[in-house]
Parts: C-alpha cells; sequence; structure tokens
C-alpha cells in the first residue's frame, strides 16, 4: 500500500541508465529514467520524485548547473540528490557536493553501493517515506503495521488519509500549505486540485471520528494538526469548517 520511493535518473548513457533503472525496480524503486537536462527538468515539474540521481557530464546542461537550479528553487529544494560521476578527481566531487549535491558515487559502481547511498540520502532528507511510528496526544500511527488508534482503540482510514495523517503526525503543530501536502503526500502540486486535499482531509477527520478536531483548519493557510487537551476537545482557536 505504501508508494515506492521514486528515483529519478538523469543518465545519457543508455545502458547505464538502464542498468540502474533494472536494479532499482528490483529493490523496490519506482524509477524514472531521463537523457538530458531538459527532460529532467520537465520530470520534475511534473511530479516530484523522492530522490534524484544525476550524472555529472550530459549533454547540455550539465549535472552540476541542474544541482545549482533545483537547490534555488523553492519546490525542488530539499529533493535529495546523488551525483553520479566518471571521474575520480577528488575537486570534482567537492564540485558537485558545492553545486548542491547530498553525495556522490563514482562509476563503475555496484549495485549494493547505490542502493545503499540511494537508502542514506532517503533517511537523512526524507523521514516521512520511511516506516516509523508517530504519536501525537493520544492519537499513535505505526507505518509499519499500517495501525492507527486514538485512545486504544483502532481506527479505519483509507490509504490517501493514512499518508495524509502520517504526514501531519510528523510535522505536528505546524501549518502546512494545501501545495505543501500535495508535494509532500501526493508528491505532485502541479497537476493535482488543491481541492484534493480538502476532501481528503474531509475523509480523514470522519474516519477520526473523537479524533477529528485534531485536524484544524487554518483560514487562509491550511491545515495543522494539533494534540488535543485534556478535555478531550479540540485545542482552542480549532475551526472546523466544511472543505
Ligand atoms: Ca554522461
Amino acid at each position: 500500500m505504501r508508494k515506492l520511493p521514486r528515483v529519478l535518473v538523469v543518465e545519457d548513457e543508455p545502458s547505464i541508465a538502464e542498468l540502474i533503472a533494472v536494479n532499482l525496480r528490483h529493490n523496490g524503486f519506482a524509477p524514472t529514467v531521463v537523457f538530458d537536462g531538459a527532460a529532467a527538468q520537465r520530470e520534475v515539474d511534473a511530479v516530484l520524485p523522492d530522490v534524484i540521481l544525476l550524472d555529472w557530464m550530459l549533454p547540455g546542461e550539465s549535472g552540476a548547473s541542474l544541482a545549482r537550479a533545483w537547490r534555488k528553487n523553492e519546490r525542488t529544494k530539499t529533493i535529495p540528490i546523488l551525483m553520479l560521476t566518471a571521474r575520480s578527481d577528488e575537486s570534482d566531487k567537492v564540485q558537485g557536493l558545492d553545486a548542491g549535491a547530498d553525495d556522490y558515487i563514482t562509476k563503475p559502481f555496484s549495485t549494493q553501493e547505490l542502493l545503499a547511498r540511494i537508502r542514506a540520502v532517503l533517511r537523512r532528507r526524507a523521514p516521512e517515506i520511511v516506516n516509523d511510528s508517530v504519536q501525537v496526544g493520544e492519537l499513535a500511527l505505526d507505518a509499519a503495521t499500517y495501525r492507527i488508534t486514538f485512545r486504544g482503540t483502532e481506527l479505519k482510514v483509507g490509504p490517501t488519509e493514512f499518508k495524509l495523517l502520517h504526514y501531519l503526525m510528523k510535522h505536528a503543530e505546524r501549518v502546512h500549505t494545501r501545495g505543501t501536502l500535495l508535494d509532500k503526500v501526493w508528491g505532485d502540486h502541479v497537476f493535482i486540485e488543491e481541492r484534493t486535499v480538502d476532501v481528503h482531509v474531509k475523509r480523514l477527520r470522519e474516519s477520526l471520528g473523537e479524533a477529528s478536531g485534531m485536524i484544524e483548519t487554518v483560514r487562509g493557510a491550511g491545515y495543522r494538526l494539533t494534540s488535543m487537551n485534556n478535555t478531550g476537545r479540540p485545542a482552542q482557536g480549532a475551526p472546523i469548517s466544511a472543505a
């Protein structure tokens, strides 16, 4: 039920790109392969990947230049970038890291090394896609067993509502815009309407029953998950509007 981590592979050498894609697919990732920077940008504009494998030497715009541009952009600046380089020269690695790459890997590399590096950057930069458990007040969510409980009673929620709740709980007490939620939960804020978020928040509140007041609508801003006070009522100043 959990989505596979999306990996954008930007590599102009078809045999290497194919080898990487096959290995990623066999190991629980969802790879997309593009051969140049323009195609990579189109892909990033459409759907945010969870991690980018970026070749240093590309036809047209260089990997370093792409990495710099993504780091400057609000929407893409936190996507982990793993630079692929055929060079072993130390200064090139430093340049790659300076350009905004999180890590680099020198060709030729083993599949195991590549997978380990990808998992490492995902752990460091994208905790929300890790299977874990989180508790806010009396609401508990265990991503590994796919269970949600409130005051010890199990609640049933749909798969999208589960991901949405997981994200809100991991970032509790903070206000999230609909655009942020689309990026973080759906992986895309370009082609999905913001109203989609409202629909799923409404469904989530229905599933949460007594705990529904923990999800606050912050007028003109977005949504926030907050722990309830000990009377079991939503915290003060928690308007609950229809979606
Ligand atoms: Ca290349």
